[in-house]
């Protein structure tokens, strides 16, 4: 069964929004198969951001994501890598589209950083690489 990487960014969990997020997970049915609290550290988000370095959000996405704790979960179904991009919704949050967990629940803070609330793998490559890199 194919597996996902899903991130409760900082923004997420200051705002104790993992619940309602994880809820959507599993009411699209969807199973949870591993979760951690995790405070990244610069190396863990070099190497989960590396395709993003040079780019003139990095430094702050960098900053924002060591801004406090991350939920991280292992999430696996049938096309939860498509799946569950489509439950995020687009990348701003101000015009992701309303019933996704970004258009529902995020909008813009005025920061140089789009503040989106989570991170979802983008393909079975992006996705083994970056479940080895949080969960080991
Ligand atoms: P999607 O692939 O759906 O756009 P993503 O989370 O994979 O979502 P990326 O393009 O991989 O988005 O960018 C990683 C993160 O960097 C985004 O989720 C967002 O937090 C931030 N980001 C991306 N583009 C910008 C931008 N133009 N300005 C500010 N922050 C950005």
């Amino acid at each position: 069964v194919e597996e996902t990487l899903v991130l409760v960014k900082p923004d997420g969990v200051a705002r104790n929004l993992t619940g309602e997020i994880l809820r959507r997970i599993e009411a699209k049915g969807y199973q949870l198969v591993d979760i951690r609290l995790v405070e990244a550290d610069l190396e863990l988000l070099s190497q989960h951001y590396a395709e993003h370095q040079g780019k003139p959000f990095y430094e702050p996405l960098i900053e924002f994501m060591q801004s406090g704790p991350i939920v991280a979960i292992r999430v696996a179904g049938e096309r939860v890598i498509e799946g569950f991009r489509s439950l995020a919704g687009t990348t701003d949050p101000t015009t992701a589209a309303p019933g996704t967990i970004r258009g529902d629940l995020g909008r813009d803070w005025g920061l140089k950083v789009q503040q989106n609330l989570v991170h979802g793998s983008d393909s079975p490559e992006s996705a083994a690489r970056e479940l080895a890199l949080w969960f080991g």
